[in-house]
């Protein structure tokens, strides 16, 4: 029996991408899985597309407002939190000279601001003892043009799990975080509006940055994560898992 069964798992932005694939192979595993999205909509059309049997709240991570009212929300479904895979994020890519305050403030309001208070608002139904996991990246450890905003977003992200690990490792909550390189999802496909053949051509350009010659894939990202989540991570605390093939070492 998986180690997942029966565990109560919240993933913010669960509605696409490697944290849609996380709660599919989640609720695969016997998990009570409950996924964000920023709206009904999304939510909606990921639980029609998905084979599973998960839940859906709605919480923008750019307000507040639905960030305070996430303990609430999740009451609704569980009594007690054991596992929070904080994965919602976003990414614009820009020269210094094309990149606006709004498209910083985003990115810095999701992937900072919204992480750490969504962390500091689900962690109190982690009773006894919890598992967070966060998707950071490899883009702060490689200097890459255009990726200054959202390198700095992520190497915030991974100052936070270094710093919370610290601050609730006496409560037996374990933080660590997971650092993709390059995975086929619509982050893409988002930085261009929706233009497919423009999104093909950033992960084909990006494939060939791969040392592996290939993006990684949501499915590889979610068995990281049930990694991360289980008993072989027990002793990793404040630290990051990386898939990249090969990018950021090699
Ligand atoms: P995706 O665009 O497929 O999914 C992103 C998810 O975040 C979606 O469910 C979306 O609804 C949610 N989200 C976006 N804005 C939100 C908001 N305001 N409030 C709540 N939820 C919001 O992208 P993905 O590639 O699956 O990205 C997941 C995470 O992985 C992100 O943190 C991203 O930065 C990180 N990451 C992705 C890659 C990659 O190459 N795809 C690489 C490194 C890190």
């Amino acid at each position: 029996m998986s180690h997942l069964n029966g565990k109560n798992v919240l993933i913010s932005g669960g509605t696409k991408g490697i944290g849609f694939a996380t709660a599919e192979h989640f609720s695969k595993l016997g998990a009570n899985v409950v996924i964000t999205g920023s709206s009904q909509q999304s939510i909606d059309q990921a639980l029609e597309k998905s084979q599973q049997d998960f839940s859906g709240l709605v919480c923008d991570l750019k307000s507040m407002q639905h960030i305070h009212a996430l303990p609430e929300q999740l009451a609704a479904h569980f009594s007690h939190l054991d596992i929070f895979f904080a994965n919602a994020g976003i990414a614009h890519f820009q020269p210094l000279e094309h990149m606006t305050e709004d498209l910083f403030d985003e990115m810095m309001n999701i992937n900072v601001k919204g992480l750490y208070f969504s962390i500091q608002q689900v962690v109190p139904m982690m009773t006894g003892s919890g598992v967070v996991v966060v998707t950071a990246s490899i883009a702060p450890r490689k200097g890459q043009p255009g990726m200054a905003p959202y390198a700095a977003s992520k190497g915030a992200a991974r100052a936070i799990v270094r710093s919370l690990a610290a601050e609730l490792v006496e409560r037996g909550i374990r933080i660590n975080c997971l650092s993709p390189g390059p995975v086929h999802t619509e982050i893409f496909s988002r930085m261009v509006d929706g233009d497919e053949q423009k999104a093909q051509e950033i992960v084909d350009r990006l494939s060939s940055t791969v040392p592996a010659k290939r993006v990684g894939t949501v499915e590889e990202m979610a068995l990281a994560v049930e990694f991360l989540c289980g008993p072989g991570a027990d002793y990793m605390l404040g630290s990051e898992l990386t898939l990249d093939g090969g990018k950021a070492e090699l």
